[in-house]
Protein backbone atom coordinates (compact mmCIF):
# COMPACT_ATOMS: atom_id res chain seq x y z
CA UNK A 1 0.00 0.00 0.00
CA UNK A 2 1.01 3.68 -0.76
CA UNK A 3 2.43 4.81 2.25
CA UNK A 4 4.18 8.59 2.89
CA UNK A 5 5.77 10.26 5.79
CA UNK A 6 6.40 14.21 5.94
CA UNK A 7 8.84 14.00 8.71
CA UNK A 8 9.80 18.00 9.80
CA UNK A 9 11.86 18.73 12.86
CA UNK A 10 10.33 19.90 15.57
CA UNK A 11 13.23 22.80 15.78
CA UNK A 12 11.05 25.71 14.28
CA UNK A 13 7.72 26.99 11.97
CA UNK A 14 7.38 24.98 9.22
CA UNK A 15 7.56 27.18 5.92
CA UNK A 16 6.90 27.49 2.05
CA UNK A 17 9.83 25.16 1.51
CA UNK A 18 8.68 22.42 4.34
CA UNK A 19 4.39 23.01 2.73
CA UNK A 20 5.62 21.78 -0.61
CA UNK A 21 7.13 18.38 0.82
CA UNK A 22 4.53 18.09 2.86
CA UNK A 23 1.88 18.78 0.11
CA UNK A 24 3.74 16.29 -2.39
CA UNK A 25 3.64 13.06 0.26
CA UNK A 26 0.35 14.12 0.94
CA UNK A 27 -1.17 14.04 -2.93
CA UNK A 28 0.91 10.84 -3.22
CA UNK A 29 -0.81 9.10 -0.45
CA UNK A 30 -4.14 10.58 -1.10
CA UNK A 31 -4.45 9.74 -5.26
CA UNK A 32 -3.66 6.18 -3.93
CA UNK A 33 -5.98 6.01 -0.97
CA UNK A 34 -2.47 5.47 0.84
CA UNK A 35 -1.51 6.19 4.48
CA UNK A 36 0.05 10.22 5.15
CA UNK A 37 2.30 9.88 8.54
CA UNK A 38 3.23 13.08 10.00
CA UNK A 39 6.85 11.84 11.75
CA UNK A 40 8.55 14.01 13.66
CA UNK A 41 12.32 14.15 13.61
CA UNK A 42 12.86 14.57 17.53
CA UNK A 43 15.85 12.73 17.89
CA UNK A 44 17.88 16.23 18.81
CA UNK A 45 16.50 16.63 22.30
CA UNK A 46 18.15 20.38 22.60
CA UNK A 47 16.73 21.57 19.66
CA UNK A 48 13.14 19.72 19.35
CA UNK A 49 10.30 21.76 21.20
CA UNK A 50 6.63 20.92 21.97
CA UNK A 51 5.66 24.23 20.82
CA UNK A 52 7.12 23.75 17.50
CA UNK A 53 5.82 20.01 16.64
CA UNK A 54 2.25 21.76 18.61
CA UNK A 55 2.37 24.74 15.81
CA UNK A 56 3.33 21.98 12.77
CA UNK A 57 -0.18 20.21 13.75
CA UNK A 58 -1.93 23.73 13.66
CA UNK A 59 -0.11 24.30 9.91
CA UNK A 60 -1.37 20.70 8.72
CA UNK A 61 -4.89 21.52 10.23
CA UNK A 62 -5.05 24.94 8.68
CA UNK A 63 -4.80 23.16 5.58
CA UNK A 64 -6.50 20.38 5.54
CA UNK A 65 -3.52 18.06 5.11
CA UNK A 66 -4.58 15.59 7.78
CA UNK A 67 -2.51 12.89 8.63
CA UNK A 68 -3.39 9.45 9.36
CA UNK A 69 -0.74 8.44 11.80
CA UNK A 70 1.69 10.16 14.19
CA UNK A 71 5.38 8.76 14.50
CA UNK A 72 7.94 10.44 17.05
CA UNK A 73 11.43 9.39 16.88
CA UNK A 74 11.96 10.52 19.77
CA UNK A 75 9.44 6.95 20.83
CA UNK A 76 12.06 5.20 18.80
CA UNK A 77 15.12 4.88 20.27
CA UNK A 78 15.25 1.07 20.91
CA UNK A 79 14.50 0.74 17.29
CA UNK A 80 17.84 2.60 16.33
CA UNK A 81 19.93 1.11 19.03
CA UNK A 82 18.59 -2.34 17.72
CA UNK A 83 19.72 -1.46 14.15
CA UNK A 84 23.11 -0.09 15.02
CA UNK A 85 23.65 -3.44 16.97
CA UNK A 86 23.02 -4.97 13.68
CA UNK A 87 24.82 -2.65 11.54
CA UNK A 88 28.07 -3.20 13.83
CA UNK A 89 27.63 -7.37 13.96
CA UNK A 90 27.68 -6.64 10.31
CA UNK A 91 31.09 -4.66 10.31
CA UNK A 92 29.29 -1.78 8.98
CA UNK A 93 29.53 0.77 11.72
CA UNK A 94 32.49 1.68 13.55
CA UNK A 95 33.77 3.66 16.27
CA UNK A 96 35.92 7.00 15.33
CA UNK A 97 37.02 9.78 17.71
CA UNK A 98 38.85 12.71 15.25
CA UNK A 99 37.14 15.79 17.03
CA UNK A 100 35.76 18.45 14.47
CA UNK A 101 39.36 20.84 14.23
CA UNK A 102 41.05 17.37 13.24
CA UNK A 103 38.37 16.29 10.61
CA UNK A 104 38.80 20.12 9.45
CA UNK A 105 42.88 20.04 9.31
CA UNK A 106 42.27 16.79 7.05
CA UNK A 107 39.52 18.13 4.64
CA UNK A 108 41.83 20.95 4.05
CA UNK A 109 44.79 18.92 3.47
CA UNK A 110 43.34 17.10 1.02
CA UNK A 111 41.84 19.91 -0.49
CA UNK A 112 45.52 21.54 -0.60
CA UNK A 113 46.35 18.41 -2.37
CA UNK A 114 43.84 18.79 -5.12
CA UNK A 115 41.58 15.65 -3.58
CA UNK A 116 38.01 15.35 -2.37
CA UNK A 117 37.54 16.16 0.94
CA UNK A 118 36.68 12.61 1.43
CA UNK A 119 36.97 10.90 5.31
CA UNK A 120 39.95 8.88 5.10
CA UNK A 121 38.77 6.38 7.46
CA UNK A 122 41.68 6.40 9.92
CA UNK A 123 39.58 5.14 12.12
CA UNK A 124 39.47 1.86 10.82
CA UNK A 125 42.68 1.18 11.07
CA UNK A 126 42.95 1.98 14.68
CA UNK A 127 44.19 -1.21 17.18
CA UNK A 128 42.27 -2.36 19.78
CA UNK A 129 44.56 -0.97 22.52
CA UNK A 130 44.57 2.65 20.81
CA UNK A 131 41.09 2.77 20.78
CA UNK A 132 40.42 1.99 24.30
CA UNK A 133 42.89 5.02 24.84
CA UNK A 134 41.24 7.17 22.84
CA UNK A 135 37.75 6.37 24.64
CA UNK A 136 39.17 7.29 27.53
CA UNK A 137 40.00 10.42 26.57
CA UNK A 138 36.78 11.57 25.04
CA UNK A 139 33.40 9.27 23.54
CA UNK A 140 34.02 7.48 20.29
CA UNK A 141 30.83 8.15 17.52
CA UNK A 142 30.24 5.70 14.72
CA UNK A 143 30.05 6.43 11.42
CA UNK A 144 28.79 4.03 8.69
CA UNK A 145 31.51 2.26 6.34
CA UNK A 146 29.79 2.96 2.60
CA UNK A 147 30.90 0.53 0.23
CA UNK A 148 32.57 2.45 -2.33
CA UNK A 149 30.44 1.26 -5.43
CA UNK A 150 27.99 3.47 -7.41
CA UNK A 151 24.28 4.33 -5.94
CA UNK A 152 21.46 4.43 -7.97
CA UNK A 153 17.89 5.51 -8.37
CA UNK A 154 15.38 6.44 -10.72
CA UNK A 155 14.13 9.91 -8.92
CA UNK A 156 10.47 10.63 -9.64
CA UNK A 157 11.49 14.31 -10.02
CA UNK A 158 15.06 14.36 -11.07
CA UNK A 159 15.66 11.14 -13.48
CA UNK A 160 17.79 8.78 -13.32
CA UNK A 161 20.62 9.44 -10.17
CA UNK A 162 24.14 7.77 -9.90
CA UNK A 163 26.28 8.70 -7.26
CA UNK A 164 29.81 7.36 -6.36
CA UNK A 165 29.98 6.19 -2.86
CA UNK A 166 33.58 6.80 -2.99
CA UNK A 167 33.07 10.46 -3.47
CA UNK A 168 31.16 10.97 -0.28
CA UNK A 169 32.14 10.67 3.80
CA UNK A 170 30.90 7.51 5.91
CA UNK A 171 28.15 8.99 7.79
CA UNK A 172 28.35 9.44 11.40
CA UNK A 173 25.03 7.71 12.79
CA UNK A 174 25.00 7.84 16.49
CA UNK A 175 26.96 10.88 18.01
CA UNK A 176 29.83 10.94 20.90
CA UNK A 177 26.92 11.21 23.63
CA UNK A 178 24.71 8.56 22.21
CA UNK A 179 22.35 10.86 19.83
CA UNK A 180 20.88 8.77 17.23
CA UNK A 181 21.18 11.26 14.17
CA UNK A 182 18.59 11.56 11.27
CA UNK A 183 20.47 9.58 8.41
CA UNK A 184 20.20 6.39 10.76
CA UNK A 185 16.31 6.89 12.22
CA UNK A 186 14.91 7.59 8.92
CA UNK A 187 16.16 4.28 7.17
CA UNK A 188 14.59 2.59 10.19
CA UNK A 189 11.57 4.34 9.89
CA UNK A 190 11.34 4.54 6.75
CA UNK A 191 12.22 0.52 6.76
CA UNK A 192 9.60 -0.49 9.42
CA UNK A 193 6.89 1.92 8.52
CA UNK A 194 6.71 0.65 4.99
CA UNK A 195 7.39 3.96 3.36
CA UNK A 196 6.83 3.38 -0.25
CA UNK A 197 7.69 6.72 -1.13
CA UNK A 198 9.59 9.64 -0.20
CA UNK A 199 9.60 12.91 -1.44
CA UNK A 200 11.68 15.60 0.22
CA UNK A 201 13.95 18.62 -1.14
CA UNK A 202 16.74 18.05 -3.63
CA UNK A 203 19.17 19.10 -0.48
CA UNK A 204 18.45 15.42 0.73
CA UNK A 205 19.96 14.32 -2.72
CA UNK A 206 23.81 13.01 -0.73
CA UNK A 207 21.51 11.61 1.79
CA UNK A 208 19.45 9.17 -0.33
CA UNK A 209 22.55 7.77 -1.45
CA UNK A 210 23.97 6.92 1.84
CA UNK A 211 20.48 5.80 2.92
CA UNK A 212 19.54 3.59 0.22
CA UNK A 213 23.26 1.54 0.96
CA UNK A 214 22.23 1.44 4.89
CA UNK A 215 18.47 0.17 3.81
CA UNK A 216 20.53 -2.44 1.59
CA UNK A 217 23.07 -3.12 5.25
CA UNK A 218 19.62 -3.52 7.35
CA UNK A 219 18.05 -5.71 4.47
CA UNK A 220 15.69 -3.56 2.90
CA UNK A 221 14.70 -2.19 -0.59
CA UNK A 222 14.80 1.26 -0.83
CA UNK A 223 11.25 2.93 -1.77
CA UNK A 224 11.04 5.18 -4.55
CA UNK A 225 12.19 8.84 -4.36
CA UNK A 226 11.64 12.17 -5.48
CA UNK A 227 13.87 15.27 -5.12
CA UNK A 228 11.76 18.42 -5.19
CA UNK A 229 14.17 21.47 -6.23
CA UNK A 230 14.70 23.95 -3.68
CA UNK A 231 12.55 27.45 -3.78
CA UNK A 232 13.97 31.08 -4.43
CA UNK A 233 12.69 34.28 -4.45
CA UNK A 234 11.17 35.99 -7.12
CA UNK A 235 14.36 37.16 -8.36
CA UNK A 236 16.06 33.66 -8.07
CA UNK A 237 17.65 34.49 -4.72
CA UNK A 238 17.87 31.83 -2.29
CA UNK A 239 14.69 31.97 0.01
CA UNK A 240 16.74 30.76 2.97
CA UNK A 241 17.39 33.90 4.57
CA UNK A 242 13.51 34.94 4.02
CA UNK A 243 12.59 32.26 4.90
CA UNK A 244 11.33 33.65 8.46
CA UNK A 245 8.97 36.16 6.48
CA UNK A 246 7.40 32.92 4.59
CA UNK A 247 6.25 30.81 7.77
CA UNK A 248 2.99 29.28 7.20
CA UNK A 249 1.87 30.57 10.57
CA UNK A 250 2.58 34.15 9.05
CA UNK A 251 1.00 33.73 5.81
CA UNK A 252 -2.07 32.50 7.56
CA UNK A 253 -1.76 35.84 9.52
CA UNK A 254 -1.68 37.96 6.53
CA UNK A 255 -5.19 36.45 5.59
CA UNK A 256 -3.84 33.85 2.68
CA UNK A 257 -6.16 31.48 2.08
CA UNK A 258 -5.04 27.81 2.45
CA UNK A 259 -6.35 26.80 -1.13
CA UNK A 260 -4.52 29.59 -2.67
CA UNK A 261 -1.68 28.49 -0.94
CA UNK A 262 -1.85 24.84 -1.73
CA UNK A 263 -3.18 25.79 -5.16
CA UNK A 264 -0.14 27.54 -5.86
CA UNK A 265 2.44 25.18 -4.27
CA UNK A 266 0.70 21.95 -6.30
CA UNK A 267 1.63 23.85 -9.50
CA UNK A 268 5.04 25.69 -9.27
CA UNK A 269 7.77 24.53 -10.78
CA UNK A 270 5.66 22.03 -12.64
CA UNK A 271 4.87 21.76 -16.96
CA UNK A 272 1.35 22.90 -15.50
CA UNK A 273 -0.01 26.79 -15.31
CA UNK A 274 -1.26 27.44 -11.82
CA UNK A 275 -4.61 26.95 -11.33
CA UNK A 276 -6.94 28.18 -8.48
CA UNK A 277 -8.73 24.93 -6.90
CA UNK A 278 -12.12 25.14 -5.18
CA UNK A 279 -10.83 22.00 -2.44
CA UNK A 280 -8.07 19.55 -1.92
CA UNK A 281 -9.69 16.86 -3.89
CA UNK A 282 -9.77 18.90 -6.67
CA UNK A 283 -5.72 19.33 -6.22
CA UNK A 284 -5.15 15.59 -6.11
CA UNK A 285 -7.20 14.93 -8.91
CA UNK A 286 -4.62 17.42 -11.15
CA UNK A 287 -1.56 16.25 -9.24
CA UNK A 288 1.37 14.65 -11.28
CA UNK A 289 4.80 14.34 -9.59
CA UNK A 290 6.17 13.55 -13.21
CA UNK A 291 5.48 16.96 -14.03
CA UNK A 292 7.82 19.04 -11.94
CA UNK A 293 11.12 19.47 -12.65
CA UNK A 294 14.92 19.67 -11.46
CA UNK A 295 15.07 23.64 -11.87
CA UNK A 296 14.96 25.78 -8.47
CA UNK A 297 11.69 27.22 -8.57
CA UNK A 298 10.93 31.21 -7.97
CA UNK A 299 8.45 31.57 -5.29
CA UNK A 300 6.51 35.12 -5.03
CA UNK A 301 4.36 35.37 -1.69
CA UNK A 302 2.79 38.47 -3.69
CA UNK A 303 0.92 35.47 -6.12
CA UNK A 304 -0.53 34.63 -3.29
CA UNK A 305 -3.09 38.06 -2.62
CA UNK A 306 -4.85 37.56 -6.44
CA UNK A 307 -5.21 33.59 -6.14
CA UNK A 308 -6.80 34.32 -2.22
CA UNK A 309 -9.26 37.17 -3.39
CA UNK A 310 -9.73 35.07 -6.27
CA UNK A 311 -10.63 31.97 -4.07
CA UNK A 312 -12.90 34.02 -1.66
CA UNK A 313 -14.73 35.78 -4.90
CA UNK A 314 -15.86 32.64 -5.68
CA UNK A 315 -17.31 31.47 -2.40
CA UNK A 316 -20.61 31.05 -1.65
CA UNK A 317 -21.67 33.11 1.87
CA UNK A 318 -22.02 29.78 3.68
CA UNK A 319 -18.29 29.80 3.55
CA UNK A 320 -17.80 33.39 5.14
CA UNK A 321 -20.91 32.58 7.25
CA UNK A 322 -18.44 32.00 10.38
CA UNK A 323 -16.51 35.71 9.17
CA UNK A 324 -19.94 37.77 9.44
CA UNK A 325 -21.47 36.01 12.36
CA UNK A 326 -18.04 37.14 14.38
CA UNK A 327 -18.86 40.63 13.07
CA UNK A 328 -22.25 40.27 14.68
CA UNK A 329 -23.97 40.38 11.29
CA UNK A 330 -27.17 37.93 11.34
CA UNK A 331 -26.97 35.60 8.21
CA UNK A 332 -30.33 37.81 6.40
CA UNK A 333 -27.74 40.61 6.19
CA UNK A 334 -24.65 38.61 5.47
CA UNK A 335 -26.79 37.14 2.37
CA UNK A 336 -27.39 40.53 1.13
CA UNK A 337 -23.63 42.21 1.77
CA UNK A 338 -21.76 39.34 0.18
CA UNK A 339 -22.64 39.68 -2.95
CA UNK A 340 -22.13 43.38 -3.07
CA UNK A 341 -18.05 42.80 -1.21
CA UNK A 342 -17.27 39.52 -2.65
CA UNK A 343 -14.88 41.03 -5.15
CA UNK A 344 -13.45 43.14 -3.02
CA UNK A 345 -12.28 41.13 -0.19
CA UNK A 346 -8.83 39.82 -0.33
CA UNK A 347 -8.19 38.31 2.81
CA UNK A 348 -11.16 37.55 5.27
CA UNK A 349 -10.73 40.48 7.52
CA UNK A 350 -11.84 42.50 4.66
CA UNK A 351 -15.08 41.55 5.23
CA UNK A 352 -14.64 44.21 8.65
CA UNK A 353 -13.56 46.22 6.96
CA UNK A 354 -16.85 46.78 4.62
CA UNK A 355 -19.11 45.98 7.60
CA UNK A 356 -17.51 48.89 9.40
CA UNK A 357 -18.45 50.96 6.49
CA UNK A 358 -22.10 49.67 6.02
CA UNK A 359 -22.58 50.46 9.79
CA UNK A 360 -20.59 53.34 10.64
CA UNK A 361 -20.32 55.09 7.17
CA UNK A 362 -16.99 57.05 6.47
CA UNK A 363 -15.41 60.51 6.69
CA UNK A 364 -16.18 61.77 3.08
CA UNK A 365 -12.72 62.12 1.52
CA UNK A 366 -12.78 64.90 -0.19
CA UNK A 367 -9.90 66.30 -2.96
CA UNK A 368 -9.50 70.00 -2.77
CA UNK A 369 -10.70 70.97 -6.26
CA UNK A 370 -13.73 68.50 -5.42
CA UNK A 371 -15.22 70.72 -2.58
CA UNK A 372 -17.29 72.88 -3.65
CA UNK A 373 -18.96 70.12 -5.90
CA UNK A 374 -18.97 67.42 -3.03
CA UNK A 375 -20.87 70.27 -0.82
CA UNK A 376 -23.39 70.42 -3.70
CA UNK A 377 -23.78 66.76 -4.04
CA UNK A 378 -24.11 66.41 -0.38
CA UNK A 379 -27.00 68.68 -0.36
CA UNK A 380 -28.56 66.48 -2.84
CA UNK A 381 -28.40 63.72 -0.88
CA UNK A 382 -31.01 62.01 0.85
CA UNK A 383 -30.49 60.94 4.45
CA UNK A 384 -30.80 57.05 4.42
CA UNK A 385 -32.30 54.35 4.41
CA UNK A 386 -31.46 54.61 0.80
CA UNK A 387 -33.40 52.52 -1.81
CA UNK A 388 -32.00 50.04 -4.55
CA UNK A 389 -32.05 52.58 -6.91
CA UNK A 390 -29.70 55.23 -4.89
CA UNK A 391 -26.84 55.49 -6.25
CA UNK A 392 -28.68 56.16 -10.08
CA UNK A 393 -30.73 58.53 -8.28
CA UNK A 394 -27.99 60.46 -6.45
CA UNK A 395 -25.46 60.67 -9.40
CA UNK A 396 -28.24 61.27 -11.73
CA UNK A 397 -29.49 64.26 -9.98
CA UNK A 398 -25.84 65.40 -9.41
CA UNK A 399 -24.96 65.76 -13.02
CA UNK A 400 -28.19 67.55 -13.90
CA UNK A 401 -27.49 69.81 -11.07
CA UNK A 402 -23.76 70.06 -12.05
CA UNK A 403 -23.18 68.88 -15.84
CA UNK A 404 -20.58 67.13 -14.80
CA UNK A 405 -19.91 63.59 -15.75
CA UNK A 406 -18.09 60.24 -16.33
CA UNK A 407 -15.20 59.47 -13.70
CA UNK A 408 -15.28 63.45 -12.51
CA UNK A 409 -18.66 62.77 -11.22
CA UNK A 410 -18.73 59.03 -9.93
CA UNK A 411 -15.39 59.29 -8.34
CA UNK A 412 -16.01 62.02 -5.83
CA UNK A 413 -18.92 60.76 -4.58
CA UNK A 414 -17.87 57.43 -4.45
CA UNK A 415 -14.86 59.06 -2.10
CA UNK A 416 -17.47 61.31 -0.42
CA UNK A 417 -20.01 58.29 0.70
CA UNK A 418 -17.06 55.52 1.41
CA UNK A 419 -14.15 57.80 2.76
CA UNK A 420 -11.99 55.35 -0.19
CA UNK A 421 -10.95 55.94 -3.82
CA UNK A 422 -11.75 52.18 -4.76
CA UNK A 423 -14.41 49.34 -3.24
CA UNK A 424 -17.81 47.66 -4.37
CA UNK A 425 -19.85 48.60 -7.26
CA UNK A 426 -21.64 51.78 -5.26
CA UNK A 427 -25.28 50.51 -7.47
CA UNK A 428 -24.95 47.48 -5.05
CA UNK A 429 -23.19 49.02 -1.69
CA UNK A 430 -24.95 52.39 -1.34
CA UNK A 431 -28.52 50.84 -0.35
CA UNK A 432 -26.68 48.70 2.44
CA UNK A 433 -24.72 51.59 3.69
CA UNK A 434 -26.84 52.74 6.77
CA UNK A 435 -25.53 56.02 7.89
CA UNK A 436 -24.41 59.13 5.88
CA UNK A 437 -20.94 60.26 5.13
CA UNK A 438 -19.43 61.74 8.78
N1 LIG B 1 13.76 15.82 9.27
C1 LIG B 1 14.29 15.86 7.94
C2 LIG B 1 14.20 17.28 7.42
O1 LIG B 1 13.48 18.05 7.97
C3 LIG B 1 13.48 14.92 7.06
C4 LIG B 1 14.10 14.66 5.72
C5 LIG B 1 13.42 13.49 5.07
O2 LIG B 1 12.32 13.67 4.57
O3 LIG B 1 13.97 12.40 5.08
O4 LIG B 1 14.87 17.66 6.51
Amino acid sequence: MTTTRFAPSPTGYLHVGNLRTALFNWLIARAAGGTFILRLDDTDPERSKTAYADAIREDLDWLGLHWDREERQSARLDRYAAAADRLRAERRLYEAFETPAELDLKRKKQLNMGRPPVYDRAALALTEDARAALRAERPGYWRFLLDPARIEWDDLILGPQSIDAASVSDPVLIRGDGQVLYTLASVVDDTEMGITHVVRGADHVTNTATQIQIMAALGHAPPAFAHHSLLTGAQGEALSKRLGTLSLRDLRAAGVEPMALISLMARLGSADPVELRPDLDAVIAGFDIARFGAAPTKFDAGDLTPLSAHFLAARPVGAVMADFAALGVAAAEAERIWPAIRDNVARRSDIAVWVGLIREGAAPLIAPEDEAFVAEALALLPPPPWVETAWADWTGAVKAATGRKGKALFLPLRKALTGRADGPDMAALMPLLQKPPR
